[in-house]
């Protein structure tokens, strides 16, 4: 397995933890990370355009992603607030 590229500020020491595949660094030092906002998980799931925006499709899917989890939010709530009433 591949070593961490990171080397520590202090130490100059290089980093000992394993590098996650096709990252070069380790978990701790930026690798994975995943997607924070849903552009960067259309971003992931479609690929970067080549063209460096969005497609006409990513922005629909996720339009309707949106939709769909502010939807079942508010079936969540609801039904907590249902199941939670004390007859
Ligand atoms: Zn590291």
């Amino acid at each position: 397995m591949e070593r961490c590229r990171a080397k520590s500020k202090r130490s100059r020491e290089q980093c000992k933890n394993y590098a996650i595949k096709g990252w070069g660094v380790c978990r701790m030092h930026g690798a994975g990370g995943g997607p924070r906002t849903w552009e960067g998980y259309i971003a992931c799931k479609k690929g970067p355009s080549k063209h460096g925006f969005y497609s006409k499709e990513a922005r629909e899917e996720l339009r309707d992603l949106q939709n769909s989890i502010s939807q079942s939010n508010a079936r969540i709530n609801k039904d907590f607030n249902t199941d939670s009433t004390l007859k």
